[in-house]
């Protein structure tokens, strides 16, 4: 099988920005991507840069961009993804600081994230010589975030890491969901606390990517979710440092059960806090655009909805359950 790589060549030492390289290699039928890069290194370039350890797809570490979608390479099928033109065009996955050619920072793209949210199990017990076994259906919760390889590939498809490196972002969030869910640890509220801080889990802007991104089906969005509702549940609306995200969400509670829906103007203005002079001038440009097109309610004069009593009883029965 013929095939014809285009690969994003990087020399720090040399290079200002990367370039892209074309190599044809002749591989065997079912070959993958990395088995396409391993026999560039041996055919044209030993000096191809590239990170690859298990190959069967358990340790994440030959996360690639591979015709512009985020990959396993040694788990990807060059005939799965080859365009009809037979090229495969080979990048580092995005929001990542590459160091050369196809290897990145992982220090500064995940391991970082990682050490923040404290991944390791504390245990409820004391240490003691004796075992303590764990019930199956105990852990079936976190059986799925348990197969997490740590492959980044959630945070390469992150739209809120792509404008804010610092976002914990889902791969960490995975791990802390783990540690969260683990019957056999103790610091379920702690936990939930510290990922409620700023850049923690409700800077998630849940529009489902890491999902998409996963190649395990771990789902993370729907991981981050659960923890929010769980922290939700436990009365941890944010961490010490974040009240803006406890206001956003008594406002927005506050205003469907009072109108049946969202007043947004003062969603918008309870979520920076009435007296927050700074925080409230800030909206001010962002209102002024809305305004311009047409786009900004009044805060403060929004209409009761018809059907508002029935939303509202709907309201307080979830608020009783939570309590
Ligand atoms: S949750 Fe999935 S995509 Fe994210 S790091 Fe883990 S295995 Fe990779």
């Amino acid at each position: 099988m013929q095939t014809t790589f285009k690969v994003s060549r990087f020399n720090p030492e040399t290079d200002e920005k990367s370039q892209v390289m074309t190599y044809s290699v002749t591989l065997a039928e079912g070959a993958t991507v990395l088995d396409g890069l391993k026999a560039i290194r041996e055919e044209h370039d030993a000096g191809l840069a590239f990170r690859a350890n298990c190959e069967r797809g358990s340790c994440g570490d030959c996360a690639l961009r591979v015709n512009k979608k985020g990959v396993l390479g040694c788990t990807t099928l060059i005939a799965a993804v080859a365009g009809k033109d037979g090229v495969v065009t080979v990048e580092p996955i995005r929001n990542v600081p590459v160091l050369k050619d196809l290897v990145y920072d992982m220090e500064a793209f995940l391991w970082r994230k990682l050490r923040a949210v404290s991944p390791g199990i504390s245990a409820r017990t004391p240490a003691s010589a004796e075992e303590h076994p764990v019930a199956e259906e105990a852990m079936a919760k976190v059986r799925a975030a348990m197969s997490c390889v740590m492959c980044g590939l959630c945070d390469e498809g992150c739209t809120v890491i792509a404008v804010d490196e610092n976002f914990v972002g889902p791969a960490a969030l995975t791990k802390a969901y783990r540690a969260i869910f683990d019957p056999r640890d103790g610091r379920q509220p702690e936990r939930l606390r510290a990922i409620s801080e700023p850049t923690g889990m409700w800077d998630c802007a849940h529009c489902f990517e890491a999902n998409g991104h996963c190649p395990l089906g771990i789902e993370p969005t729907d991981r981050i979710f659960e923890m929010r509702d769980e922290a939700i549940r436990q009365g941890i609306r944010s961490g010490t440092k974040n009240p803006k995200v406890r206001r956003h969400y008594d406002s927005f509670v506050n205003s469907v059960k009072r109108s049946g829906w969202l007043d947004e103007g003062r969603l918008a203005i309870e979520s920076e806090g009435l007296l927050n002079v700074p925080g409230l001038l800030h909206l001010l440009p962002t209102a002024a655009r809305a305004m311009k097109r047409g786009k900004a309610p009044l805060p403060y004069f929004h209409r009761r909805r018809p059907g508002a009593d029935a939303i509202q009883r709907i309201v307080e029965k979830a608020e009783g359950r939570k309590e």
